[in-house]
């Protein structure tokens, strides 16, 4: 019963003089958004294709024949007409006959029917996944991309994204793939694996703990899989907290690396000090919602005095490369735009602009 209509919506009628094809009753357009089509205007059930024929000669071998546009237009939908006006038209006195629409040819062969066969099955099956629960990978899709909405700079959403799938050259991955002979922590000389070096490592820990104490709820536990932990921790956390994480995970690696290039360890808490300052920057400055109209958004403007009993707090850092230096002012106006107070820091160490910026960031709040 399957092979026969499978057959049955296969075949049509192949256009030749159109005396035979019903205009109705019978396919003859292989992509009409309705088969058999319907038109426009009434016309009789054993109405043929030809009556839609011009026919220039009555002749053998000397045949002109084209579409009778206009009559075609009037009597179908927009799409119809254009399918039946891209069918061409033989100059030759041909016969209307059937086709096979599977094949580029029209006749019919077994591989081109099993093939169908095998297409419709594939289609129909998601078409039922579609309908029922959603399959595990539209669910995945979604939290991917929820990953990538994370409000924090592109690399660190690179490096969630490579914990989640496990990626990262940890101790562990650098020896299964025999680039290194040891997989050691370089924090405390335990075996660096995945969770090790982003949960249990007692360096790793005090870094959790520490955010804890200011506030973020630590969500990534003992985990069966770091995408499992993931997904779960960017459904359940705020929009700080997600960010958190993504920053956390950013500069816990790094500071893995830094010590593993030779650099001294650096204490715990000035990582969290360094990694809460740009998470304001990142929360204040980068992600503020902007007009649609980003030619107004990247005009200078001028500073607008706040509201009244509002205070305003402008703050613009900078670095000097080559002496390893930064700098910061700060401004503070009423909402008269009279000036009130104002600072200015340098600090060592410093060359990096986000970082500078964190760090500015930050010192206008304790000023304020
Ligand atoms: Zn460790």
């Amino acid at each position: 019963m399957y092979g026969r209509s499978l057959l049955e919506h296969g075949i049509f009628g192949r256009v030749g003089d159109g005396k035979e094809i019903r205009i109705k009753k019978d396919k003859w357009i292989p992509e009409a958004s309705y088969l058999p089509i319907l038109p426009h205007v009434d016309m009789p059930d054993d109405l043929k294709v030809s009556s839609l024929i011009d026919d220039y000669s009555r002749q053998w071998n000397d045949y002109s024949r084209q579409w009778n546009e206009e009559l075609v237009r009037i009597c179908f939908r927009p799409a119809d007409a254009e399918c039946i006006l891209n069918i061409p038209l033989s100059h030759n006195q041909v016969y209307d006959c059937l086709s096979w629409m599977h094949t580029r040819t029209g006749i019919y062969t077994v591989k081109s029917a099993y093939i169908r066969a095998k297409c419709e099955a594939i289609h129909l099956k998601s078409s039922a996944k579609a309908k029922g629960e959603p399959s595990n990978q539209v669910c995945t899709t979604k939290e991917w991309k929820s990953l990538w909405n994370i409000k924090a700079p592109p690399k660190m959403k690179i490096v969630l994204w490579r914990f989640a799938h496990n990626c990262l050259p940890t101790g562990q991955q650098l020896t299964r793939r025999k680039i290194l002979a040891y997989n050691l922590c370089c924090h405390c000389g335990r075996e660096e694996t995945i969770e090790h070096a982003f949960l249990s490592c007692k360096y790793v820990d005090e870094i959790w703990r520490e955010l804890k104490r200011c506030g973020f709820r630590r969500l990534i536990k003992y985990f069966q899989s770091p995408q499992q932990r993931v997904f779960e921790t960017l459904a359940a956390c705020s929009e700080r907290d997600v960010v958190i994480l993504v920053i956390s995970v950013w500069h816990i690696w790094g500071a893995r690396n830094a010590v593993r290039n030779g650099e001294p360890e650096v204490h715990p808490h000035c990582i969290v000090e360094k990694l809460l300052a740009y998470v304001d920057m990142v929360l204040l400055r980068l992600y503020v919602p902007v007009s649609p109209n980003c030619c107004d958004y990247l005009k200078p403007k001028h500073l607008e005095p706040p509201l009244e009993g509002w205070i305003t707090v402008n703050v613009d850092a900078v670095v000097f490369r080559k002496t390893n230096h930064m700098g910061m002012g700060i401004v503070i106006r009423n909402h008269m735009g009279v000036f009130l107070a104002a600072c200015r820091q340098g600090l060592d160490n410093i060359n990096d602009p986000e970082f500078a910026e964190a760090v500015a960031c930050k010192r206008r709040v304790l000023f304020a």
